[in-house]
């Protein structure tokens, strides 16, 4: 009996229960169209909330003037501004700051304060071209990506937080009231124009580049979808039908759940330990919130049970959330021969030194193990889109816009997701069916949003 031995034993049988043969992604697919369909239907059960939006219109180009957005959804808050109807490219300026801890669990005039504070800055560093006539309200869009009921694209209540997020006081309440409430307190004169889930938005901005857009998929600290469907395949839908006959679904699909997702005693801890039990499945598998979190479950288990790093288990390894996805994602690629890289990372987040180059070696086969699964199943969530639509024989050419940190950042995620989908597709039907990544597209599409909903007066 070797430790050694031991650790490997624990790796392997990791790896066994964390396969996604191209069988079980269809399976995961095929289970991904039952939860849509039941989601589209009225008092549903399903695990898919499958969102009325009220986008039936994406933007065309022909939108003009200049337009504010703010995106809040996770590790990042943006503000932005464009001016549209140039011509050429649009280039939105934007700033980016870090949500404060205390803001995610705090109240929620808190948290609309600082967003509102952030704006106030942005809106003050207008530049002369920028200057609309004094007196004009100014017209935003906000992205906002957490569960929202919408009642019409520039209303919408909270329904759950996500991603780390919990403001109790702001459940149910309309987060374009609150929003429109501190901006007047701050002195900005705004209209929000469109309140949008940031797949929604990312969906408006791949559009707008390229018709042939279909849906969008967010991987970033989170993970979610949206597509466009036909209204007569909405069944819960009520009111006047849109002239376009169509409506932009905002799937929620972080909380899918089927019993062929992988799922390993590693998730199960993850899970019993997080704010949200029992819920967001397919997100704790998938996105960057929790990659890094389960590479650091498997490692604490085999420095306990295999002594993988000496005789004692390194304090910093019981910390939660110590190794991160970016972290993750460095030690997967390191490229040095003596994987420095991971020497470097093991030492500065978990405070192990004297590692060998086994070690390290094993490390990255774990990261490789997790970033796989996470991104097969995220192709499996594509295909299950392809499905619904019955656009996976590739007979039609559909493209998927691609927003998120995870997804720019984590070359060999994005990679084997790539993969898989070209595997689940064949070689045929993959021609037509292409991956699109759209960088800052769920600010932009909020922005072209709120400019294709002018005010009716
Ligand atoms: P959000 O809009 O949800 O804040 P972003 O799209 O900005 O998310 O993506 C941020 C997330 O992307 C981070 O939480 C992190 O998990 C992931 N990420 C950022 N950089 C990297 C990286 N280098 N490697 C892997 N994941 C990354
Ligand atoms: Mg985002």
């Amino acid at each position: 009996f070797s430790y050694q031995t031991k650790a490997m034993e624990i790796l392997r049988e990791f790896e066994e229960k964390c396969k996604t043969s191209v069988a079980k992604l269809q399976q995961v697919a095929d289970d991904m169209v039952i939860e849509m369909r039941k989601g589209l239907a009225p008092d549903s059960d399903s695990t898919l909330k499958m969102l009325i939006s009220y986008v039936s219109n994406l933007p065309t180009g022909d939108e003009a003037g200049i337009f504010y957005a703010l995106d809040l959804g996770g590790t990042n808050f943006r503000v932005l501004r464009v001016k549209l109807g140039g011509g050429g490219e649009v280039r939105p300026e934007f700033k980016e700051v870090s949500i404060p801890q205390s803001c995610m669990t705090g109240t929620c005039s808190e948290l609309f304060e600082f967003i509102t504070g952030k704006l106030a800055e942005f809106v003050a560093t207008e530049g002369e071209d920028l200057q609309i006539a004094p007196g004009t309200q100014q017209e935003l869009g906000f992205t906002f990506s957490f569960p929202v009921k919408q009642t019409s694209i520039d209303r919408g209540t909270l329904e759950t937080w996500t991603k780390g997020f919990n403001i109790e006081d702001a459940l149910n309440k309309d987060m374009v009231v609150e929003l429109t409430k501190a901006m007047e307190d701050t002195g900005l004169d705004m209209r929000v124009a469109a309140l949008v889930n940031d797949t929604v938005g990312a969906l408006a901005g791949g559009k707008y580049s390229n018709p042939d857009v279909i849906a969008a998929v967010i991987l970033g600290t989170g993970t979610n979808a949206a597509y466009i469907e036909r209204v007569d395949a909405i069944p819960k839908w009520e009111g006047p039908l849109p002239e376009s006959g169509e409506m932009v679904i905002n799937m929620e699909w972080s909380n899918f759940q089927s019993p062929h997702l992988p799922l390993t005693e590693y998730d199960e801890s993850l899970d019993a330990s997080s704010k949200y039990p029992g819920k967001q499945t397919f997100e704790k598998m998938i996105s960057g919130m929790y990659l890094g979190e389960i590479v650091r479950l498997v490692l604490l288990k085999m420095a306990q049970e295999a002594r993988f790093f000496g005789d004692t288990v390194p304090p910093k390894l019981e910390e939660s959330s110590v190794l991160t996805t970016p972290d993750m994602s460095a030690m997967h690629h390191d490229s040095t021969g003596d994987l420095k890289e991971v020497a470097a990372i093991l030492k500065d987040k978990l405070e192990i030194s004297d590692t060998s180059l086994d070690m390290r070696k094993v490390i990255v086969d774990l990261c490789e193990i997790v970033a796989t699964r996470g991104a097969r199943l995220s192709a499996a969530g594509v295909l299950g889109i392809l499905k619904k639509l019955g656009r996976d024989n590739g007979n039609q050419k559909s493209i998927i816009a691609i927003d998120g940190g995870l997804f720019e950042h984590y070359g060999k995620f994005r990679n084997a997701l790539q993969n898989a989908l070209e595997e689940l597709l064949g070689e045929e039907a993959s021609k037509n069916i292409l991956i699109e990544q759209s960088i800052d597209g769920s600010g932009l599409g909020a922005a072209l949003l709120a400019a294709s909903n002018p005010r009716l007066a």
